[in-house]
């Protein structure tokens, strides 16, 4: 699966711009401190010198970065004039420019060529880099100065976007209790630090429950159905596991997944995807039940404290969706229509097992394997029928395509930079007037210490400094099909949508136009700029484009292409009523508005059957396994996903509606969404964009839920 995160920089910027060619013997010796972290980059658009950065220098450059970014805020909190935007506000945006650099380039390389000695640094600054934001974001000293300003922001003169960020900054510091009197700060301080224990402890007991169940499978009959690639990875499972010869299918859905399509053993797919369902939920040692009512209760603790009714809406509020009845409202109205074409599926699946004389009810273990069967004799669409026509260069080509004509945007090759990876590929970005936008990395396949989906960051965040733009330097990580023997590195229809939507981030990134090293982007509007992108891959006029055969160019033929646009509502009522369900299920517990004792099973069972679940189907996450909403803090967010989804869908229509490169259209977004991401209230960007508020029909029509 994607995960997409977009800068992890706290601000990153450099110095000066320029532009030299220096080769990598000659910069070393230009280089006046021994540490190029800490040093002018003295690269092709001051990209970061990644071939003589070493592993030693990371550490001492965080402290130096630390203490520089420290001094520049104690500097803002002696200043002895009145607080002001100016002497305020801007060197606070603008602060800790040389950790923001430090970090974009560590984590990004964590993340994409995570060494054991990489990893062991940052497993000790971790703690440091929290500790150092939160020793800012918790100074009172600074919050007066900061609130000085904002109850003054009426007589400032401030712009849209100086408005925009000092109330997102004041808020900041209110959400985390700067408002509080003292006790209650103490009380608040308590709370975050239990809740901090409890969704670390839910966390280990889901992976003790994930490590503690195999199905292994003795009898090479009990493989019949299994593609070969399915019974090497159970069989690769099982020899690490010290059972050679045998095969092991675990709870993580990559090998979980499998099984239930193809297997057509059904007292087997029952055991594994009960083991699944039931993590967390077996009354031992790692049951997860209590410690998920706790950790409801102190954050409903939490949000009345801060003076809000509940804790979804302590979250949404700085969302787009604003309010729990907003995300609420959003799901309300895909909710019939989603369950509605479930059951209809579920009455086609239940005629399949009848018809083959199953003897049995469909069970929520049995969907998967009847809808392969049912997708097979519909639509006879094979993945590998498609891939020829996907080769990653020419793929690469359609998504630039995409861009020029949207935006006028080129993509020349640069030969000599210094790279992320001796795998990755450099261009530069450029107008259509040839103006300089932007470095864009991309680095493709997967490898040894590169985590796993794909995303999109960066080593240097678009911004303003001395009226001139300081240019972004971008990069996309995927981990993509690699080429083999004779055969190019050919993707499959889903490759291609995740190297479309990440290019969509990167354009965010790269078009951006903030005048400060600080944006506020909504999680709920995160991915319009990439999920739109999403949408061109499957158009006609592009697919001529890029989707040729490998061998013989020969473009894509129309019978292929009908049969991806038609096999795309295929399955859409299962797939949207287990999300949907997990995202209400989500709001309801952060809608409570009091502490209570809470029987975790009976609060799951109780609303699923309120909101009419069929038993055919359960949540796509039940409460026990819920981390997004327990431990990696999508709370009362799960929403965002679909959220993002009417977005994208409604914005898309606007290219349909007039055509698919219309040039008003295309500057409309990139004026009010590409540009001004972080910078603007989402909702009010978006109803520039589109004249009107976004309306859900293009999504229910994308989903066939119309
Ligand atoms: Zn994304």
């Amino acid at each position: 699966m994607r995960k997409c995160f977009i800068f992890i920089l706290i601000a990153a910027v450099l110095l000066s711009w320029a532009c030299s060619g220096a080769k990598k013997e000659e910069r070393v010796a230009q280089i006046s401190v021994d540490n190029p972290l800490l040093s002018v980059f003295n690269t092709p658009f001051q990209v970061p010198p990644f071939d003589i950065i070493k592993v030693e220098h990371y550490k001492p450059a965080f402290e130096k970065a630390m203490a520089d970014h420290k001094a520049e805020v104690e500097a803002i909190i002696t200043n002895s004039e009145p607080a002001n935007f100016r002497n305020t506000m801007e060197p606070l945006f603008n602060s800790g420019e040389l950790l923001g650099r430090v970090a974009a380039i560590f984590y990004s390389q964590v993340s994409a060529c995570g060494s054991d000695d990489l990893l062991k640094i940052q497993s000790e600054m971790d703690p440091k880099l929290a500790a150092h934001t939160d020793s800012i974001r918790l100074d009172d000293r600074l919050f007066a100065k900061v609130k000085k300003v904002y109850e003054n922001l009426e007589g400032e003169g401030l712009n849209a976007e100086q408005r925009y960020l000092l109330e997102n900054q004041y808020k900041g510091f209110v959400r985390n209790g700067a408002n509080l009197n003292a006790e209650d700060k103490k009380i608040l301080s308590a709370i975050n630090q239990d809740l901090a224990v409890l969704e670390a402890k839910f966390a280990e007991n889901l992976l003790a429950e994930n490590r503690s169940f195999q199905l292994v499978i003795e009898n090479k009959e009990d493989l019949e159905g299994l593609p070969e690639g399915v019974i090497a990875a159970a069989a690769d499972e099982a020899k690490a596991a010290g059972m050679e010869g045998k095969w092991c299918f675990t709870t993580d859905k990559p090998s979980m997944l499998p099984f239930l399509t193809y297997s057509p053993k059904r007292d087997l797919r029952y055991q594994i995807y009960n083991a699944y369902t039931h993590r967390g939920d077996k009354g031992n040692a790692n049951d997860n039940k209590d410690t998920m009512a706790k950790i409801m209760n102190l954050r409903v603790r939490k949000a009345r404290l801060l003076g809000y009714d509940c804790f979804a809406n302590y979250v949404l509020e700085s969302k787009m969706a604003k309010n729990v009845d907003g995300a609420m409202g959003l799901l309300n109205q895909l909710w019939p229509p989603a369950l509605k074409l479930a059951k209809k599926e579920a009455t086609e699946l239940q005629k399949m097992i009848d018809k083959e004389k199953g003897g049995f009810k469909l069970g929520a273990a049995d969907w998967w394997y009847y809808t392969e069967k049912l997708r097979k004799e519909k639509y006879d669409l094979d993945d590998n029928e498609l891939r020829p026509y996907f080769k990653l260069e020419n793929v690469i080509d359609g998504a630039f395509y995409v861009a020029n004509k949207l935006y006028g945007l080129t993509f020349t090759p640069i030969t000599v930079i210094p790279l992320p990876h001796n795998e990755a590929f450099s261009f530069e970005v450029k107008e259509a007037d040839g103006a300089h936008v932007g470095v864009l990395y991309m680095d493709y396949h997967p490898r040894k210490g590169k985590q796993v989906g794909a995303w999109c960051g960066g080593y240097r965040e678009a911004r303003y400094k001395d009226d001139k733009r300081v240019t972004p330097v971008v990069t996309m990580v995927c981990n993509f099909t690699r080429a083999s023997g004779d055969t190019p590195s050919l993707l499959s229809l889903d490759e291609v949508s995740t190297l479309f939507h990440e290019f969509g981030h990167a354009l965010d990134a790269l078009l951006a136009q903030n005048t400060y090293a600080t944006t506020y982007v909504a999680t709920d509007f995160v991915e319009l700029p990439s999920q739109i992108m999403e949408h061109f891959v499957t158009e006609p006029e592009v697919l001529r484009q890029y989707a040729r055969h490998y061998q013989s160019g020969d473009v894509i033929s129309p019978v292929l292409v009908d049969k991806i646009r038609n096999s795309s509502l295929f399955n859409q009522g299962f797939t949207n009523v287990e999300f949907l369900a997990a995202c209400l299920l989500d709001l309801e517990y952060h809608a409570l508005t009091e502490e209570k004792t809470l029987d975790i099973g009976a609060f799951e069972g109780e609303y699923m059957n309120r909101i009419g679940l069929i038993p055919e189907i359960l949540p796509r996450y039940r409460s026990t396994y819920f981390s997004h909403i327990a431990a990696w803090g999508y709370s009362a967010g799960y929403y965002s996903y679909i959220w993002s989804g009417v977005l994208d869908s409604d914005a898309f229509m606007a290219f349909k509606e007039t055509s698919l490169f219309d040039q008003n259209v295309a500057q409309a977004f990139r004026k009010n969404v590409l540009e001004k991401n972080g910078i603007a209230d989402p909702a009010e960007l978006y109803r520039t964009f589109r004249g009107r508020d976004p309306k859900i029909d293009a999504l229910l029509k994308d989903r066939g839920l119309n």
